[in-house]
């Protein structure tokens, strides 16, 4: 009696799918068993059933905004063995389960299914997973697959929004697939690598990235910025078929403890300081000669702080009449400006000779421009003399890391309010990673 009251349900809606207008009048429009028998069959078909399972009802909830379809299989079938894939195994038991499938229109649509535990002869009683689902997921395969292409475009937040479900739900089945694809994922070949670091979350957590150039596809994500973030790294490398000593280029900051980090876990790699870095160091020194200086000429120096902190070409018409105004010629800050900007022209120079000469020659000038923070900055860029002038041999592209981290910028985004290391780890892994996630079509 109820069976056939879901049915007639159902096929209201059905019927209203096919003719437009009709979906809220009451009642069947067609009075034979073979209306319902066609429901049925049309979402046996959608849904692309095997066998033994068949579609038996389906039961639409108007004012729940819901759709049960009902899925059973014959008294008698037979199913395969898990574990040894045996045939033919008897059903032992079974236990209902409930999955939330795609949407129907508009309505939330869930399988419901009696699951068979199976007595294999040579395994025993082992539980089987339904065909249209994973194990111990709440979710069908295609409503997955829709998450997953979901997540890779908006945060999680808000497709758990869209969707109605919480998202600790949908992190679980984001962790899933990264995960399996992150295991199949073949580092080997790699011998080029940048790394990079990242403030994860308001400057107090950081994550350090290892970049294979090459590819331009994150290979490890890792908390911290320290020498056993590099130890980790090595060893991940290993787990996915690369080897710690095919690396033959490294991309660093100047930061000690990735150097000692390198030394001493990818024992062939040669150094490349990358240049923005570099950069950045004198240009800090600038920024610390004007601060200085604007103590004894604040009216000169106010509001110049972002004209020094650019290059010319940069400037706005507003900046440069600004610079131009100024006696720069009496200005530290000026001075100290200047040996930045010529610092910048070292990558310009077309080989590893003639920038070597020039580097001497910018640091002769730097260390005797008698400001203290530029002296200081080209102390700093003599202890790292090699890996700056590195970059002329192996060109690693800057281009690259400078991508890098716009990629994990949008990864940040799209991790918005991500709870966890880990949940950041794994989108950065889904945009960043370039896996082969393998999804249900
Ligand atoms: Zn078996």
């Amino acid at each position: 009696m109820a069976e056939g009251h879901r049915a007639c349900a159902a096929r209201s809606v059905l019927d209203g799918g096919e003719h437009g207008a009709r979906l809220d009048q009451d009642g069947p429009h067609r009075e034979d068993e073979q209306a319902t028998m066609n429901d049925t069959n049309l979402m046996q078909q959608a849904l692309g059933l095997p066998p033994p399972w068949t579609v038996t009802t389906a039961r639409f909830d108007a004012e729940a905004h819901r759709l049960d379809i009902e899925i059973d299989f014959a008294p008698g079938s037979r199913f395969a063995c898990p574990s040894c894939g045996a045939a033919d195994c008897p059903a032992y038991d079974t236990e209902r389960m409930t999955w939330r499938h795609l949407n129907f229109f508009q309505h939330q649509a869930y399988l419901n299914a009696r699951v068979p535990r199976v007595r294999c002869e040579k395994c025993g009683v082992k539980k089987i997973a339904a065909p249209w689902a994973r194990p111990d997921s709440g979710f069908t395969l295609l409503f997955e697959a829709m998450v997953m292409a979901m997540v890779s475009a908006m945060p999680v937040k808000a497709v758990a929004r869209i969707v109605g479900e919480h998202d600790t739900k949908l992190w679980r089945v984001v962790h899933h697939y990264v995960d399996e694809a992150r295991a199949r994922a073949d580092a080997s070949g790699v011998t080029r690598v940048a790394i990079d670091e990242t403030a994860a979350r308001r400057g107090h957590n950081y994550i350090s990235l290892f970049v294979d150039i090459d590819q331009a596809r994150v290979l490890f994500a890792a908390e911290g910025r320290d020498a056993a973030t590099v130890a980790a790294f090595a060893e991940d490398l290993r787990a996915h078929r690369g080897a710690p000593e095919a690396v033959e280029e490294v991309c660093i900051d100047m930061s000690p403890a990735f150097i000692k980090g390198v030394a001493d876990n990818l024992p062939k790699a040669a150094v490349t300081f990358d240049k923005f870095h570099a950069v950045k160091i004198i240009n800090e020194a600038v920024d610390q000669v004007r601060r200085a200086e604007q103590k004894t000429k604040a009216a000169l120096l106010r509001g110049t702080r972002y004209i020094w902190l650019r290059n010319p070409a940069n400037l706005s018409e507003r900046q440069k009449a600004t610079l131009d105004s100024l006696p720069t010629h009496h200005l530290k800050t000026a001075r100290a400006y200047q040996i930045r900007l010529a610092f910048q022209d070292l990558y310009q120079q077309p080989s590893t000779q003639t920038a070597t000469a020039f580097l001497k020659k910018w640091y002769f000038w730097a260390t005797h421009c008698r400001l203290d923070p530029m002296i200081e900055a080209a102390r700093t860029v003599k202890r790292h003399w090699d890996g700056i002038l590195r970059w002329f041999d192996s060109k690693i592209a800057n281009g690259l890391i400078e991508g890098i981290n716009s990629l994990v910028q949008a990864a940040k985004a799209k991790a918005r309010g991500y709870r966890s290391m880990r949940n950041l780890k794994a989108i950065v892994y889904l945009l960043d990673g370039k896996l082969d996630l393998r999804l249900p079509a």
